[in-house]
C-alpha cells in the first residue's frame, strides 16, 4: 500500500480501479519520402482515415448523449470530405513529405483561413477540423488516446492533467474519483471537479508513474490523500472518516432555507458559482440566493463553440430557474490561460496566463463578444440578469468593453429586441492594477466581484495551476489581504457592493476574515454554501472585525494562517480547518 499526499480539490471519497490517462506531447515527424514510397505513404494516410472512421462509428453507436452524438456525426462527415483527402495526398506528393507532416500543414492553413471567415458557422468548423485532424495524426503515429467519454465502468481516473473539455466529457456516474499529477485547488480542472461533484485530489506529483491500470485506489478529496492498493485497515479508516463527514453534511442541510445573517444582525448574500446549466438543481438544493458567477466560457468548450441561440437558451434557462431565489450574474467569456477551447490549443503563446485571455480576447474578437452580449441582453428580458466582465486591468479597458455593450444595446433597441434596460454591469477585480485603481473603476460600474483565484496568482506571481509552487499560493498573504481591504474600501466609498467569487469565498477558513473585511456577497461552488452559512450564522460581525484588526497587524502569512486556523478550530472543529 502507498499513501500520497496532494491538494484536496473536491470533497468526498471515491474508491475504484485505476483508469490511467496520460497526455504525451506529440512531436510530429518531419520526414521526406523518396519518390518510390509516395504511394505507400498515401495509402498509410487512407488507412488511418478508415481506422478513425471505424472508431468514431463505434462511438456513435454506443453514445446516448445528444450533444456527443452531434459532435461525432460532424466529425464523421468531415473525415469523409473528399476535398481534405485530396489536399493531403497532393501535399504528400508535391512536397515529398510524410503523411503526418502533410496533415499538420494542411490543417494549420485550413484552420487559419476558417478563423478569418465572416461566417460564424465556417469559423466553428475550424475547431472540429482540429479535433479530427489530430485524431488522424495520432492514429498514424500509433499514439491513440483512450476516449474519456467512453468510460463505461466504475473507475478512479488517474491522469497527469485534464483539459476542461476532457473533464466536461466525463460520465460522473462512472468516474468515482480523480487523482492528478498536477494542478492547484483553484485550477479550472479542480473547479470543474467540484461542479461535477467528483471527489478529487490534485498536485500529487507523479501519481501516474506509481499506478498501474486496474490498481485499487481510494481518493480522499477532503484530506487530499490518495491510497494506492490500500490495506483493508486503512480503507476502513478512510471510510469511517467519510461517514463522519457525511453526517456533518446532513446536519447542514437544515440551514438551506435560512438567511445568511450574523448573530448581531449583519446580512450578506450567499450565491453559487456554476459552469453548466445542469448545476442549477444543486444550486437550488443548497439554498443559494442567486448565481454570483456563471462561467459562460464552458459553453464554448465543445467543438464548434456556442451559437447565439444556444447561448440565449442556456442563459434564459438559468435565469428562469433562479427567478424565485435571486439574480444571475453571467460573466462574459473568459477563455485563454488554462481555459483552452478546442481550436485554440495551437495558438502557442509563450505566456498564456499573461496573454490573450478574457476581455482581451473579446475586444479583438468583437464578433464573438457582440454575439454573446446580444444573447445575454435577450435573456435579460426573462428575469434578473447581471453582466460581468473578467480580467479588467484598468479604466480604459473597462471603457472599451462598456462601449461595445452600449453599441449592442443600441442595436437591440433599433431592431426591437426586448431587454432589461436596468441590467446591472459589474467588474471583476482580479488583476492587481485593477485593485490598485479600484477608486477609478468604481464610478463606472454597478458592482465589484473579486476573483481571488487570479488576484492571488497575479499578486504573488504564482501560477495557480502549478503544484511545484503551490506552497506560495497563499490567500492570507498580507499583500492579498491589503488589496482585498482596498477594493472593499473603494467600492463602498463609491456606494457599490463588493462581492467575491473566487474560491476563497467558499473556503470556510476565510469566512470570518472576509466578513470582517466587509465583503457583501460570497459566491462559491454550491456544495460549500451551507458550511459557509453555518459559520456566518454562528458569529457576530463585531467578532469578525476584531479578528481582522488582529490579523492586519501581523507581518507574515504564516502568522496569519496559524492564528486564523486556531481561531476557527476553537470555534468550529476540524471540518472547517482540514
Ligand atoms: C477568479 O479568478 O477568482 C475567478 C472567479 O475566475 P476564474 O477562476 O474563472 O478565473
Ligand atoms: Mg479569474
Amino acid at each position: 500500500m502507498r499513501i500520497l499526499k496532494g491538494i484536496a480539490a473536491s470533497s468526498g471519497i471515491g474508491i475504484g480501479r485505476a483508469f490511467l490517462y496520460v497526455h504525451e506531447k506529440l512531436v510530429i515527424p518531419h520526414v521526406y519520402i523518396p519518390a518510390a514510397k509516395i504511394n505507400a505513404e498515401k495509402e498509410r494516410f487512407q488507412h488511418a482515415l478508415g481506422m478513425v472512421g471505424g472508431e468514431l462509428g463505434n462511438m456513435l453507436d454506443e453514445s446516448a448523449a445528444e450533444d456527443h452524438r452531434k459532435i461525432l456525426e460532424t466529425h464523421l462527415l468531415m473525415l469523409s470530405d473528399p476535398e481534405f483527402n485530396v489536399m493531403v495526398k497532393k501535399r504528400i506528393e508535391s512536397d515529398s513529405i510524410c503523411a503526418e507532416w502533410a496533415v499538420e500543414s494542411i490543417l494549420s492553413s485550413l484552420i487559419e483561413t476558417l478563423e478569418k471567415a465572416d461566417d460564424p458557422v465556417l469559423r466553428e468548423r475550424g475547431a472540429d477540423l482540429y479535433d479530427i485532424g489530430w485524431r488522424v495524426i495520432r492514429q498514424m503515429m500509433g499514439k491513440r488516446r483512450p476516449d474519456l467519454a467512453a468510460i463505461n465502468e466504475e473507475v478512479v481516473l488517474v491522469a497527469d492533467t485534464l483539459l476542461p473539455s476532457e473533464a466536461l466529457s466525463l460520465d460522473h456516474m462512472n468516474v468515482k474519483a480523480i487523482a492528478l499529477d498536477g494542478g492547484g485547488r483553484t485550477s479550472h480542472v479542480a473547479i470543474l471537479a467540484r461542479a461535477l461533484q467528483i471527489p478529487t485530489v490534485v498536485g500529487l506529483g507523479k501519481i501516474t508513474g506509481k499506478v498501474s491500470p486496474g490498481d485499487e485506489i481510494i481518493v480522499d478529496g477532503n484530506l487530499g490523500e490518495v491510497a494506492i492498493r490500500p490495506s483493508s485497515a486503512s480503507a476502513h479508516k478512510m471510510r469511517n472518516r467519510y461517514d463522519r463527514w457525511m453526517e456533518h453534511e446532513r446536519e447542514l442541510q437544515d440551514l438551506a432555507a435560512l438567511e445568511a445573517v450574523t448573530k448581531d444582525g449583519h446580512r450578506v448574500e450567499l450565491k453559487a458559482n456554476i459552469e453548466t446549466v445542469d448545476e442549477i438543481d444543486s444550486v437550488l438544493k443548497h439554498g443559494a440566493g442567486g448565481v454570483g458567477l456563471f462561467r459562460s466560457e464552458f459553453l464554448f468548450l465543445k467543438p464548434g463553440g456556442a451559437t447565439e441561440e444556444e447561448q440565449f437558451t442556456a442563459y434564459r434557462d438559468v435565469i428562469e430557474r433562479m427567478h424565485k431565489s435571486g439574480s444571475v450574474t453571467i460573466r462574459t467569456i473568459d477563455v485563454g490561460g488554462d481555459k483552452v477551447i478546442p481550436g485554440m490549443e495551437g495558438l502557442g503563446e509563450e505566456n498564456p496566463i499573461l496573454g490573450w485571455r478574457a476581455v482581451r480576447f473579446c475586444l479583438s474578437r468583437k464578433d464573438i463578444f457582440r454575439t454573446q452580449l446580444r444573447a445575454m441582453l435577450r435573456a435579460s428580458a426573462y428575469g434578473k440578469l447581471k453582466i460581468m466582465f473578467p480580467m479588467i486591468s484598468g479604466p480604459e479597458e473597462l471603457d472599451n468593453v462598456l462601449l461595445v455593450l452600449d453599441q449592442v444595446k443600441d442595436e437591440c433597441r433599433s431592431t426591437g429586441i426586448p431587454f432589461d434596460e436596468d441590467v446591472e454591469v459589474g467588474t471583476m477585480i482580479e488583476v492587481p492594477s485593477a485593485a490598485l485603481c479600484a477608486d477609478l473603476l468604481a464610478p463606472k460600474t454597478d458592482f465589484f466581484s473579486i476573483g481571488t483565484n487570479d488576484l492571488i496568482q497575479y499578486t504573488i506571481a504564482v501560477d495557480r495551476g502549478n503544484d511545484k509552487i503551490a506552497y506560495l499560493y497563499q490567500p492570507f498573504h498580507p499583500g492579498v489581504l491589503r488589496l482585498i481591504r482596498l477594493i472593499v474600501e473603494k467600492g463602498h466609498q463609491a456606494g457599490i457592493p463588493v462581492a467575491m467569487c473566487g474560491e476563497m469565498a467558499g473556503d470556510p477558513l476565510s469566512t470570518v476574515l472576509l466578513l470582517g473585511l466587509g465583503i457583501d456577497e460570497f459566491s462559491m461552488s454550491p456544495q460549500s454554501l451551507l458550511e459557509i452559512k453555518n459559520i456566518i450564522r454562528s458569529i457576530t460581525l463585531a467578532e469578525a472585525k476584531e479578528l481582522v484588526g488582529k490579523v492586519m497587524e501581523m507581518n507574515s502569512y504564516i502568522h496569519i494562517d496559524t492564528y486564523v486556523r486556531e481561531w476557527m478550530h476553537d470555534r468550529f472543529g476540524d471540518f472547517v480547518t482540514t
